[in-house]
């Protein structure tokens, strides 16, 4: 853990193993930190932020260039330790530490465009003026599936806005947010502004971090179920709190659109860190008139994905994170055949040799899904892709939007009027128009409904880490 600047052990002296999905084997062990380690952290984050918060734009800008270069200059090794902890293949290990590193220099850049206003008054005598400060100490909880990139997305622009922070990563992907906060240090980073406590029972932790009158705000991504507790407790402290949670994306096929593109689009987007993502496509809505061409290209696509150790040259898929999600999978699986979906690819947990030891479902495609599955409404994090028919292209956005999560869509039209209204009409943060990666560290990410509160990247990003001061100067 990192705490006040030196690397230390837990209080309790207590420690948990991190291994590879892909093999279980042993990759290292990490402290295993607890309430007294988070309120060390905070008291540390508390002490710096006078300071920290009092240092230039220009001079935090600086540092978090610095930490571009870096994090750039060790992409190679980062992106090797992503990928034995948590899975991806390298090449999409590679493109998030790139990603991760995007939000260095983005918010290296915001930091310098913290303005204020000049307001007008009635009096002839007064001057108002009204600026931005940073919320005070952040406390951020992150998950495992992208274990660099939601760290630098909260850490960048906190750093910016001149907040200090206490950070809790998640238990399967610890080693990544280390390597992450060796960047920051080797950077320059002063002691005490960013801390880093790991856990293997991230309760306790979340509980100082959601209690503690010093902590501003919270800052989570994870899932919906548990982001709701902590804004809750969170809420109940009056700390700010910004949560980006769970999705179910729809992805359209309208009956403009050429199948084949689309498919390709979906098979592509789909199996992206093997389905561990928010932003995953997990309903594809295809209209009867295009459904075998559409079929037959997303199953020969996805026949075609080679799934193994995220090491090995030519893998698509990599291991799913450990057993209780292979076991998700495979429930919503089985449930979905059993009520009458096809499986023309896939379907299986991997147990075969080379499998055994890790966590591996194959590459799946469902057609015929309908609403009483489970894969309808739940969200699926798993390399599967489930084909629903539909009719009326006039409805399908209505379909598209029944579900309580609103984080991405997806749309594939050649019409601009269809892509226009679909635009408008569905009730998603993220849209993604013939365009299966509308995300950007220059762009807003996050979503409506139960995918959470509040936006990070793109300018909006760095407003959740800072407050609003108004001065009145009679003169
Ligand atoms: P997932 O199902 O994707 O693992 P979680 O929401 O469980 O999503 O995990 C996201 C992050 O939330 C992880 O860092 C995890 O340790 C943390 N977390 C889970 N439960 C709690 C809790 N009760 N208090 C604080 N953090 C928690």
């Amino acid at each position: 853990m990192f705490i006040d600047g030196k690397w230390v052990d837990a209080r309790s002296g207590k420690t948990f193993d991190v291994t590879n999905p892909a093999t279980g084997e042993v990759l290292g062990s990490v402290p295993a930190g607890g309430s007294e380690d988070a309120v060390a952290a905070i008291d540390a984050a508390h002490a710096s932020f006078s300071e920290w918060s009092n240092t230039t734009a220009y001079e935090r800008s600086r540092l978090l260039y610095r930490a571009w270069e870096l994090m750039t200059e060790r992409s190679e090794a980062l992106a090797e330790l992503m990928t034995v902890e948590q899975g991806k293949p390298l090449k999409a290990s590679r493109a998030e530490v790139k990603y991760a590193a995007d939000f260095l220099i983005w918010f290296a850049e915001e930091a310098k465009r913290v303005t204020g206003e000049w307001l007008p008054s009635q009096r002839p005598d007064q001057r108002f003026l009204s600026v931005k400060a940073p919320v005070g100490v952040v406390a951020a909880i992150t998950p495992w599936n992208y274990p660099i990139s939601m760290l630098t997305r909260k850490m960048g622009p906190a750093l910016a806005a001149g907040c200090t922070l206490v950070l809790k990563p998640a238990e399967a992907t610890p080693l990544c947010a280390k390597a992450t906060y060796e960047v920051f240090v080797d950077a320059g980073i002063p002691d005490g502004v960013i801390n880093l406590v790991t856990a293997v029972d991230p309760a306790p932790v979340g509980e100082v971090f959601t209690s503690d009158p010093r902590v501003a705000k919270l800052t989570f991504t994870g899932s919906t179920a548990v982001g709701r507790v902590l804004a809750a407790k969170s809420a109940a402290n009056l700390k700010r709190i910004s949560v980006e949670l769970g999705g179910h994306a729809p992805f359209i096929v309208f009956p403009d659109a050429d199948p084949v593109h689309a498919a390709k689009g979906a098979a592509a987007l789909k199996f992206l860190n093997a389905g561990q993502a928010c932003i995953s496509p997990n309903r594809l809505y295809v209209p009867t008139s295009l459904r075998s061409a559409f079929e037959e290209t997303l199953c020969s696509r996805v026949e075609k994905l080679r799934t193994g150790n995220g090491m090995d040259e030519g893998v698509g898929v990599g291991p799913l994170i450990n057993d209780l999600a292979v076991a998700k999978v495979e429930r919503q699986v089985e449930d979905a055949r059993e009520k009458g979906a096809g499986v023309p690819v896939g379907g299986v947990r991997l147990l075969e040799d080379g499998y055994a030891s890790g966590h591996f479902f194959a590459p799946t495609v469902l057609t015929d899904v309908r609403e009483d599955m489970t894969i309808y409404r739940e969200e699926t994090f798993g390399p599967i892709a489930p084909v629903i028919a539909y009719d009326d292209p006039d409805e399908v956005i209505e379909l598209a939007n029944d579900t309580n999560y609103g984080l991405a869509a997806y749309i594939y039209t050649r019409d601009i009027a269809v892509a226009m209204r679909a635009f408008e009409g569905l009730r998603f943060g993220i849209i993604g128009v013939n365009d299966v990666n509308p995300t950007s560290a220059s762009v807003p990410f996050g979503g409506m409904g139960d995918s959470g509160l509040g936006r990070e990247g793109g300018h909006e990003g760095i407003s959740e880490y800072l407050e609003t001061k108004t001065g009145g100067f009679a003169i």
